[in-house]
């Protein structure tokens, strides 16, 4: 009887990997045998060669690509650069994000400008340049957050908006991409434990943090593997009839009555 022949190993495309729920991606994405490009940030102070090392550690191919969400032609390259190293592109994960404080009355025009083209418009972006490299079986999911996907945050108006309007890109290009055979969904993280959140100016840091997880029916925030989980079920054959959904991963947070 002929061999039949080795199955390609699938592609994963991640912007923000170099830090956070990202990285935790592309380790989990490696552990799966699936090879990881990761986007990384050139303002970004984490190193991207640390991911990198970290998914051939667990087994994996990865490739880090810089990509700056805020433009598109750096957005379409990144693509073209996944598909030209690994000949397909089969999960796709729109992660990149930045926090800001700003209350109302600080709130220029240009903090929320830069805030939507990379919360909002960035995942948009991801999806455009690497939707017509999917084929049947591919997905893609976008990082949105409590702050905006569930709730009000005070001093986080534009943070809230985009995370909130990732939440409709999700739901209106599952509708149009299911003829493709392309999933689309959202994760929705609670408070995570990542370099993002540890900031005390413009989010909890690391007091702040401890703290909150005490109210937390879990009793604790969450790890950035703990959504990575998520993300990768979400783009596995396991989650094949899901399309056009929200998963809050919050160790119960949003749930929990508070008098
Ligand atoms: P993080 O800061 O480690 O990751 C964010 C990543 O986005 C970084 O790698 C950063 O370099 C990248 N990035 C920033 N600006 C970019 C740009 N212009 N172009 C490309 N990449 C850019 O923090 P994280 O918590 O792992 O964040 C990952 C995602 O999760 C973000 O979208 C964030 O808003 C979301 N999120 C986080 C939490 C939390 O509690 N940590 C909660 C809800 C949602």
């Amino acid at each position: 009887m002929a061999a039949s022949a080795q199955p390609e190993a699938k592609v994963a495309v991640i912007t923000g990997a170099a830090s956070g729920i990202g990285r935790a991606l592309a380790v989990r994405y490696a552990r799966e045998k699936v090879h990881v490009v990761i986007g990384t940030y050139p303002g970004d102070p984490h190193d991207p060669q640390e991911t990198l090392r970290q998914v051939e550690a667990a087994g994996g191919k990865g490739l880090v690509v810089e990509v700056d969400v805020r433009d598109g032609k750096q957005v379409d390259d990144l693509a073209r650069k996944a598909h030209e190293a690994f000949g397909r592109i089969d999960k796709v994960v729109a992660n990149a994000g930045i926090l800001r404080r700003a209350p109302l009355a600080e709130l220029s025009d240009e903090a929320w400008d830069d805030m939507l083209s990379v919360d909002l418009t960035g995942v948009m972006r991801t999806f455009r340049s690497c939707a017509p490299y999917l084929g049947q079986g591919s997905a893609m999911v976008a990082v949105s957050s409590i702050a905006g996907g569930v709730y009000g945050w005070e001093d986080h108006a534009h943070y809230a908006a985009a995370k909130a309007g990732v939440l409709g890109v999700c739901r209106s290009l599952a509708v149009e991409l299911a003829p493709r055979g392309i999933r689309v969904n959202a994760v929705i993280p609670g408070l995570i434990e990542t370099p993002q959140s540890s900031d005390p100016v413009n989010s909890l840091g690391p007091e702040g943090l401890r703290r909150a997880g005490t109210d937390i029916p879990w009793g604790r925030v969450g790890q950035p593997e703990e959504v990575a989980d998520v993300i990768w079920f979400l783009t596995s054959h396991d989650a094949r009839y899901v399309t056009g959904q929200e998963l809050v991963v919050d160790g119960g947070l949003i749930v929990k009555m508070r008098a």
